[in-house]
């Protein structure tokens, strides 16, 4: 087999937020159900030198329902739905369990999120789950994020955590995503056919070729495949993030991606920042206005957030995290962005200092009307 290397630095080097998505089959034995504890302290060491050169982790990790199948029994093959709920319920205590104690042996804080498909899409939940990791990794936490199965019935769950990792990437601004499983990479064809099999090393665009070379075979023991492999890099490369599709099972997996680049690296057109800019002043139909006054549209210009004070009136049918338009005296859009309070709060607090808004509102909300990470100007002016 050969392997086509990149003579370029690794993304990963380079990224500033990393996402690292690890698969069932890496964390947990297939043949006992046990935790693969010595795997797990390996993966932590290269996590802990990311972050001691000062980059910021987030770790999406399944394993939940294959650890809780083994304490509640289950034989081999495929759970009901609500047999595969019940035994992520357990897991989960476990994996968080083994996350917490790995990282803590490197000094590293462990959180646990578990997020629904709703979480990454629906504006309001979007925001705050948005939030809540940007202030975990400010405090220099590692966020352990898996899909929250028992509450996720059939409709409403992701499924797989390729894709999850994906959308979580996306959420926040990620700008490398790396799918650690037990293949190493995407191949020309798939191994084992008799063809001479290669790993590609850059995907630029996923063609319908590549498509074809997705045979959708589904791993033994976690739920993806290839092709929610394909699925994840799509939405990644959408959102501005690298995806690298990587072999979890050699040691140190992370640092041989950074020496070797021994993965396909699924590169995107644009950055995180410039495709959410995009989505938020290109994709999202704004809901709402707020007229702001001069002061408040030059704090703008200069790169800052909108603040309550500046904002004059207020009007439309919008929730927290919906997008609004962010208009003149003049009637002129000067820029679009996520709103941090839906349409009666931000009437409420509008032209009034953000050190009222909890005497106001009766709670402590943002003290932004819209976040700058949220605000886009307008015109082609940079923020
Ligand atoms: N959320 C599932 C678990 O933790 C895994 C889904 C997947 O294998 O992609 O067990």
């Amino acid at each position: 087999m050969a392997t086509l290397t990149s003579p370029l630095p690794s993304p990963l080097s380079e990224a500033k937020r990393i996402v690292i998505k690890i698969g069932s089959s890496l964390l947990v034995d297939q043949e006992n159900g046990e935790l693969k504890g010595a795997w797990l302290k390996d993966l932590v060491a290269d996590i802990a030198d990311l972050k001691a050169r000062g980059q910021e982790v987030v770790i999406v990790s399944s394993g939940a329902i294959a650890l809780g199948r083994r304490v509640l029994k289950f034989k081999p093959g495929t759970l009901k739905l609500e047999e595969d709920q019940a035994a992520a319920a357990v897991g989960q205590v476990d994996l968080a369990h083994a996350y917490r104690e790995a990282l803590a042996r490197k000094r590293i804080v462990a959180a646990q999120i578990l997020v629904t498909l709703g979480d990454t899409e629906e504006r309001r939940r979007y925001l705050n789950a948005r939030n809540t990791i940007a202030t975990l990794l400010r405090l220099g936490a590692v966020p352990v994020i898996n899909e929250n199965d028992t509450v996720a019935t059939s409709e409403i769950r992701v499924g797989d955590n390729d894709r999850l990792a994906a959308r979580v990437a996306s959420m926040i601004s990620a700008d490398c995503l790396v799918l650690l499983s037990n293949v190493a990479g995407l191949y020309t064809s798939a191994p084992g056919t008799g063809d001479a099999s290669e790993v590609l090393a850059q995907v630029k665009q996923i063609t319908p070729e590549i498509d074809a070379m997705v045979s959708g075979k589904i791993s033994t023991m976690g739920k993806g495949g290839m092709a929610t492999k394909i699925a994840a890099a799509r939405i990644a490369m959408a959102a501005g993030t690298h995806m690298a599709i990587a072999d979890g099972r050699q040691s140190n997996p992370l640092k041989a991606i950074e020496k070797d680049n021994l993965c396909t690296w699924f590169l995107p057109a644009a950055t995180p920042v410039a495709a959410r800019k995009k989505w938020i002043a290109g994709t999202l139909e704004p809901r709402g206005q707020f007229t702001i006054d001069e002061g408040a549209a030059k704090a703008l210009n200069s790169g800052k957030s909108l603040l309550p004070a500046g904002v004059i009136e207020v009007t439309g049918t919008f929730s927290r995290g919906d997008a609004v338009s962010v208009i003149s005296t003049q009637g002129v859009e000067l820029a679009r962005g996520l709103s941090a309070y839906g349409v009666g709060d931000g009437q409420a607090i509008m032209g009034h200092k953000s050190s009222d808004i909890e005497a106001i509102l009766g709670y402590r909300g943002r003290s932004e009307m819209i976040h700058r990470d949220d605000l886009v100007l307008m015109k082609g002016q940079v923020t």
